[in-house]
């Protein structure tokens, strides 16, 4: 049996063909010198990858070096084993497996649609458009989740347009009373050992050293790093929190990162979990009249819809889709943003966004799409450097998630491959699904003068600057006419090119 190196997003026990089987894995200072990164994602990277080879014991080699290279080269010479590997998760490593004479690699794991299923899905469009609703109905039928007798359980393959509620009053938080929240459990508490105490010791040191630049803040463990607290989680979220998961999914409280969320997303990638066995857990839950039919549905679509959809679009786009920059968008993150000050910023959705990034390396969906992604297209940042920072930021990054969700979905720099609109919003959506404006120093309604919503402004800025190319997007037209309607629109622009890089 060939000795398995498994990266350090495949740590679950279905990396392995067996569950003897001989291990590699590889710990490289180098890797984390790349770029600053998350001091929360530094700590649960390489305390995953430690707790996973303290599991294994004797069945693991745990080799430090600098590169990748050098540890497959001690490895091969001191154990003469034969190593094979599960294709690894980003178009970089990918090259790196491929130039490695004798390496075995066996197709990826750890995601419902595999790369060759994604081919013959499109084979069988033939032609048509990329559409993630009927990659997810495929899915849904060839794993058989939520199917009754080849339909879709409750006869809909989709209760999006209820699971678009904006949060209700008793949840949101006014004045004094800043906490207020969807009162759930919060996830299980995950207990740090001797093991995190000795990540947290490197890390400074090698801070020190000046080998590695860290960023945002630091504090117990909250997301797992082993699979015993995965399932802990799973089981956790399942029972407490997807029961009200659903409605209020694109809501946002300032008071309440996690609110129904999953929180799960840090160990789907770092494969502690697979994504169907949480689909599978989520139709339990609702079989058993424990979770209504659209919470379960909305979760699995997350699961194999967009997570599988994202993970395939990555290799289907191919490597150059990366350098995509369709809005000529060239403004370099301002330090403010890329160093996660919150306190500099008075806008208080942005504000929050960022504190909640730099405290935990965690900010719900919405949050990422309409507060910081929302801002930066605004703004005209640069995406290939956005990019890096949410793969940087947050927990749960790594490069097959971050390109496609930043550069189509979020930053339409593909042009319209991905999302045939760019996500944009004003002021006023943004009211309505959160609790943030109302104590913000701004007005969600003002455009122009010394409250006026630094997204509202920025949204009528940005049509103004495209107009010409969103003027014929069927979805975006009537937008682009709108403008027509603004009186103030010098006003606008002139307020919103003087705003410039400063923290709103
Ligand atoms: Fe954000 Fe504007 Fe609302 Fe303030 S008023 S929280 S800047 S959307």
């Amino acid at each position: 049996m060939s000795r398995r190196w498994l990266f350090a997003d495949q740590l679950g026990p279905h990396f392995l063909d067996e569950p003897g089987q001989p291990v590699l894995l590889v710990e490289s200072r180098a890797a984390f010198a790349r770029r600053p990164l998350h001091r929360r994602k530094a700590h649960l990277l390489l305390s995953a990858l430690r707790h996973r080879a303290a599991e294994l014991g004797d069945q693991a080699l745990l080799v430090r070096t600098r590169t990748y290279r050098d540890a497959v080269d001690q490895v091969t010479a001191r154990t003469g084993d034969e190593l094979s590997a599960c294709a690894p998760t980003s178009w970089a490593a990918r090259r790196l497996t491929g130039n490695l004479p004798g390496l075995i690699v066996r197709p990826a794991r750890g995601f419902g649609t595999g790369e060759e299923e994604f081919a013959a899905w499109m084979d069988r469009r033939s032609g048509h458009t990329l559409l993630m609703e009927d990659f997810y109905r495929d899915a849904r039928r060839r794993l058989g989740i939520l199917m009754d007798g080849g339909q879709p359980t409750g006869d809909r393959w989709n209760f999006d347009t209820d699971n678009r509620e904006p949060p209700t009053p008793d949840m949101k938080g006014h004045g004094q009373d800043q906490r207020q929240g969807m009162s759930l459990p919060a996830p299980p508490a995950v207990h740090e050992d001797d093991i995190d105490l000795q990540v947290r010791r490197d890390l400074d040191e090698w801070q020190r050293a000046g080998d590695i630049r860290l960023i945002g803040g630091d504090g117990p463990r909250e997301f797992p790093a082993t699979r015993a607290e995965a399932r802990a989680a799973l089981e956790a979220f399942v029972r407490d929190r997807l029961p009200h998961f659903g409605p209020q999914q694109d809501a946002m409280l300032a008071g309440d990162p996690v609110m129904a969320h999953s929180l799960l997303s840090t160990s789907l990638n770092l494969g502690l979990l697979d994504p169907v066995e949480c689909a599978h857990a989520a139709e339990d839950a609702y079989r058993a009249g424990k979770v209504p039919l659209a919470s379960a549905e909305g979760f699995i679509r997350q699961l194999i819809g967009w997570r599988d959809y994202v993970w395939n679009l990555y290799w289907h786009f191919g490597e150059d889709y990366r350098h995509r920059n369709a809005l000529d968008a060239g403004a370099r993150l301002p330090a403010w943003f890329a160093e996660l000050d919150a306190e500099a910023v008075r806008a208080r959705c942005l504000s929050t966004a960022l504190d909640q990034v730099r405290e935990h390396g965690y900010a719900h969906h919405i949050i990422r799409l309409m507060v910081l992604g929302n801002y930066a297209i605004q703004r005209g940042w640069d995406p290939q450097e956005l990019t890096g920072w949410f793969h940087a930021s947050f927990a749960d990054g790594y490069d097959w998630v971050m390109v496609p969700n930043v550069i189509g979905m979020s930053q339409h720099a593909d042009g319209g491959l991905m999302a045939s609109k760019p996500y944009l919003s004003g002021g006023a959506y943004i009211n309505r699904m959160s609790d943030y404006c109302g104590d913000c120093h701004y007005r969600p309604s003002d455009r122009v003068g010394p409250r006026a919503c630094p997204f509202t402004a920025g949204y009528w800025a940005f049509l103004d600057r495209h107009s010409s190319r969103f003027a014929h997007n069927p979805r975006m037209a009537r937008q682009v006419k709108g403008l027509a309607r603004l009186a103030d629109l010098a006003e606008v622009r002139d307020q919103e090119r003087d705003r410039g890089q400063d923290p709103p």
